[in-house]
């Protein structure tokens, strides 16, 4: 890290926490406009924010990320109508990553643990909302993980990561290829293999087999929640998204 590193981290704790948590915000409700315009087949640049139902263009007082929210009661200000509660839980979420990662690892790592969450967050949505795994997303995630990487388990050689990369995509696509040939189901979308390939990137190929067995477990616990819940069946389920979850709690937690 340069000087801007040492200056960030030189300053006291409660100030690291806060900005750790306002970015997180910050970002949470990029991500959130970013998912939401994807979702619709919309550009990110697709001009300002408008209300969705009466399409007037939101001011930069209505889109301060959770404040904004909760002082205009989940309403929009000039049509009264409802706004969902997606974006708020997504800058929660963003801004919650943020700070266990601040309050778990020691600063560089946990910068690089934040953006690692950061950049997995709109992976995380689009493939529970859509089974969708961008490749755009994919290359940045595994692109910042090849720099990020070294500062998130800075004891790791370069080449546990690289091999990572390689053995985290040729791992799942095998799998994938072998659904597909004797079972004959898609058990798995193209882009899983690309994301475990990513996080191999960032964690090195060492935690790869406890990404997936906990991704497995957070599929597991999903299913039954869902169950419980309504007892409905979950068809499609997201694997992306569980790895997401679980490569994110391994970063902070592991
Ligand atoms: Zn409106």
């Amino acid at each position: 890290m340069g000087s801007f590193g040492e200056v960030h981290f030189a300053l006291p704790f409660w100030y690291q926490l806060s900005s750790f948590v306002i970015l997180g915000a910050i970002w949470g409700s990029f991500a959130a406009a970013l998912c939401s315009r994807w979702l619709r087949g919309e550009q990110v640049s697709h001009g300002r924010s408008r209300c969705d139902a009466c399409q007037t263009v939101l001011a930069v007082g209505d889109l301060v990320p959770v404040l904004s929210y909760m002082w205009l009661r989940g309403k929009c200000r000039y049509c009264g109508q409802g706004i969902g509660a997606g974006a708020l839980y997504t800058e929660l979420t963003s801004a919650a990553m943020g700070l266990v990662a601040i309050l778990m690892l020691p600063s560089e790592a946990a910068l690089a643990a934040a953006i690692f969450g950061w950049l997995l967050l709109p992976l995380m949505i689009l493939d529970y909302q859509r089974l969708w795994l961008p490749n755009r997303l994919i290359w940045t995630l595994a692109g910042a993980g090849s720099l990020g990487g070294y500062f998130l388990l800075p004891d790791m050689v370069w080449t546990d990561r690289a091999f990572g990369g390689i053995f985290g995509y040729l791992c799942l696509e095998a799998i994938r290829q072998g659904f597909r040939k004797f079972r004959n189901v898609e058990g798995m979308g193209g882009g899983d293999p690309r994301l475990f390939g990513a996080i191999g990137i960032w964690l090195g190929w060492q935690f790869l087999p406890f990404t997936l067995l906990l991704a497995c477990l957070v599929g597991f616990a999903h299913v039954a929640a869902a169950y419980v819940g309504d007892k409905r069946r979950v068809l499609h389920l997201p694997f992306g998204s569980y790895l997401c979850v679980a490569a994110y709690a391994l970063a902070v937690f592991g």
